[in-house]
């Protein structure tokens, strides 16, 4: 499947009147469709596997800014940290503390995103709000605390629905959480089903796959 290049255009130029960065999510694709895209002009590129992110990375450009977005488990955190720019789905203090330490280790501060569970559907992934509220008056979240890492905002997924208002609510939700706990930060939300309604809550980086790579 060909990428979209009419759709890349238009996401990024909504992007740009939001002043909000794309990442175009490439898990599943071959490294062909990353590369025209990459052509194309885009430079941030999002996995959710640690594998596969292994294997593409050395065949690509070194230019690209590889995030990490999926669940990710504290024991594979070595080996993405050496180039990862960005993890987007930090969803415990434990994994927080290892980002931290690879950090230290390659001497290169690894950015990071909390990821709040804010959709309806159950998930075992991301900080409930009191949990995150719980955990950042005890200073066990506070950036002092993970000098070699930085927490440099949140990110999270709306529910899975064609209710306008209640993906809106959700989105709505993280974004106050993001202006209290870290204001002019880094606001990931928005997929391609609901990127219009996330840029409009006030999301400033949209992950988007299937309208630029094709359906998975
Ligand atoms: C797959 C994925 C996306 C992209 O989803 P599309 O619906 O294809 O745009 C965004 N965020 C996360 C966390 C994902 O796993």
């Amino acid at each position: 499947m060909a990428i979209d290049l009419p759709a890349y255009h238009a996401i990024l130029a909504v992007c740009k009147s939001y002043q909000a960065t794309l990442v175009a999510v490439s898990k599943t694709k071959s490294v062909e469709d990353i590369r025209a895209l990459y052509n194309a002009g885009q430079r941030d590129f999002g996995e959710n596997y640690v594998q596969e992110l292994l294997e593409k990375q050395p065949l690509l450009p070194a230019d690209i800014r590889w995030h990490f977005i999926g669940h990710l488990q504290s024991n594979k955190v070595k080996q993405i940290a050496p180039f990862v720019h960005l993890i987007h789905a930090v969803d415990s203090v434990k994994l927080l503390q290892e980002i931290s330490k690879q950090s230290a280790k390659y001497n290169r501060p690894i950015h990071c995103l909390l990821q709040v569970h804010i959709a309806q559907e159950e998930t075992k992934f991301g900080f409930d709000e009191e949990g995150l509220q719980d955990l950042w008056q005890q200073k066990q979240l506070s950036p002092e605390k993970f000098a070699a890492a930085v927490l440099a905002g949140f990110m999270g997924m709306a529910s899975f629905t064609d209710d306008t208002q209640q993906v809106r609510k959700e989105f709505q939700q993280l974004k106050t959480i993001a202006d209290q706990w870290l204001p002019g930060g880094i606001l990931s939300m928005g997929m391609s089903a609901d990127y219009q309604w996330a840029l409009e809550e006030g999301s400033n980086m949209i992950r988007v796959g299937s309208l630029l790579f094709g359906t998975r």
